[in-house]
Formats: structure tokens, C-alpha cells, sequence
């Protein structure tokens, strides 16, 4: 039986600095410090909020080193865990990623981890023999219309949902990252945090539609837009001024992940994944 049509919310966690690029290469301890426990206080509102909706959090990995209770409460209210990465910063090569799944094998197993999310939704076709080597069953690594799931080196990829206005797209390769290409290619990126921060109500809009379809999108919000950290303006406003397109990541979809919980079947990746493969004998 093919899997019942849900949304899967999924949550890249990630310190609030992980927003601007400038701090990617100081030395953990300094992260640690500018973090000011944020990673550790917001999870428990965010899982509250959830109720009794499982969903995914891909886990940036150097926050389970700095709160160890951070995975733990996650898996113990039954949520997915994923990983995101070791260190918040671009992964597009064979030597970087590898590192990387090095770094986090530890907690990655104590966590029973299957799922992967690219930093930034950008990676390279060689990222899929690696996860079959590093025990992960799937991918969440692309943009590609709602429904899509790709089967790559004996490792699913289950993307990130765009919209396409004119067709099924033809090429699936990564990277399929959020560009003007993307968007010029006729694809809504509708899952990403920022179409949610700017159009919410279209955004939901969507994902009913979708739904009606009998398809499940995929989407992605990060736990600076749903807890706000303090000071938040003060943090983060040198790099809005830079790059104005963050300016929808620092809104609050706190409201709109409300309304979501409330509107929507919704599991965890792992759960339709699982659902996926097994209804079809040819896997
Ligand atoms: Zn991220």
C-alpha cells in the first residue's frame, strides 16, 4: 500500500548564527560562546509545540557535543534524527563530507541516524555512495517537485519541495540548490523557510493543494523561526544589511507552524521513507 498522502515537517537545527556565513571558521569554543545556550533553550517550546506530531530534525552535530541532552530529548519524544552536519558551513566535496561523517559517527549511531539533510540544500552527486558507506538510508539533499523520491547508489533521495509551473524537470543531479536557475526553470521553491516568511498563506495554500493531490511535500523551517533568539535584531542585522535575501529567514513562522500542526497529517521523513520502500517489492 503506497504511503497515506501527510506533510513532513522537518527542522534543520542549527545555532542562529548558522544564518550568516561569517562565523563558520572560528574555532568551535567561540561558536559555543556566541550560541549563549540558544540551541539548548529553544527545543523545549519547539517540542511542545509539536503536541503528538513526529517529524525529523536534522542536527547540526557540534551542538550534541555542547548539549548532549539536546539529541536525547529529541529521540526520546519520538522525533526523527537526522543530521544536518558536524559544522554549519558548505559541504561539496568528496574529502569535506567525508570529514564531516567522520567527525559524527559517534552520536550518529547512539542515535540510530538514517537521514541526511545537506548544509544550505547544496551537495554533489558523490554525496550518495558515501551515505550507503556511512549507514544513512536516505537523503533530503535536493530541490525537485513534491513526490519526487530518486533511488542513487542504492540511497534514497526524497528532496525538498518545489512547485514546477511547466513540467517535471527533467535533470535531478545535484547540486539542486536554490538559485535563479531553479526559479527561471519554472520551480517554486515553496518549502524553504524563506517562501514561508514571506507567504505564508500562499505557502499553506500549497501544501493543501499538494496534499489533495494525494502527494506529501517536504518542508523545512529552522528553530531561530520559531523561538526567536534575544537580541535577535542586534545579532543579526549586519548581515541582513549585507544580504538583504535573509531578511525573510529572521521572521517568525512560529504562527504558521501552528497552523500547520493543526491543519495536517504529518510524520517524520524516516516514517514515509520506511513506508515508501516497502510498498514497493521492486526495492
Ligand atoms: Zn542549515
Amino acid at each position: 500500500m503506497t504511503p497515506t498522502p501527510r506533510l513532513m515537517l522537518t527542522i534543520d537545527y542549527e545555532s542562529w548564527y548558522a544564518l550568516s556565513r561569517r562565523y563558520d571558521h572560528l574555532p568551535a569554543e567561540q561558536r559555543r560562546v556566541l550560541d549563549e545556550n540558544f540551541a539548548r533553550n529553544a527545543i523545549d517550546p519547539i517540542l511542545e509545540k509539536l503536541k503528538d506530531k513526529k517529524i525529523t530534525f536534522y542536527l547540526v552535530g557540534e551542538l550534541t557535543e555542547w548539549y548532549p541532552e539536546l539529541p536525547q530529548k529529541i529521540f526520546d519524544a519520538g522525533h526523527e534524527v537526522g543530521f544536518h552536519c558536524q559544522v554549519h558551513r558548505p559541504l561539496t566535496t568528496v574529502a569535506d563530507i567525508q570529514h564531516d561523517f567522520e567527525r559524527s559517527a559517534e552520536w550518529r549511531k547512539k542515535y540510530n541516524v538514517r537521514g541526511y539533510r545537506a548544509p544550505m540544500i547544496k551537495t554533489i552527486e558523490d554525496l550518495y555512495p558515501l551515505l550507503k558507506e556511512n549507514d544513512f538510508v536516505y537523503s533530503s539533499s535536493l530541490y525537485a517537485p513534491t513526490g519526487t523520491r530518486l533511488k542513487k547508489e542504492n540511497v534514497w533521495e526524497f528532496p525538498v519541495s518545489t512547485y514546477p509551473f511547466f513540467g517535471h524537470p527533467e535533470n535531478l543531479q545535484a547540486s539542486r540548490h536554490m538559485t535563479p536557475a531553479l526559479l527561471l526553470g519554472g520551480e517554486f521553491p515553496y518549502a524553504s523557510s524563506m517562501m514561508s516568511g514571506l507567504l505564508p498563506k500562499t505557502i499553506f495554500k500549497i501544501i493543501e493543494r499538494e496534499l489533495k493531490k494525494g502527494l506529501s511535500p517536504i518542508i523545512f523551517l529552522h528553530p531561530y523561526e520559531i523561538i526567536k533568539p534575544e537580541k535577535w535584531f542586534r545579532r543579526i542585522a549586519q548581515d541582513v544589511a549585507k544580504h538583504p535575501l535573509l531578511y525573510p529567514f529572521t521572521l517568525s513562522k512560529a504562527a504558521f507552524m501552528d497552523e500547520l500542526i493543526k491543519s495536517f497529517p504529518i510524520s517524520s521523513v524516516i516514517d514515509f521513507v520506511n513506508e515508501s520502500i516497502h510498498a514497493d517489492p521492486k526495492n
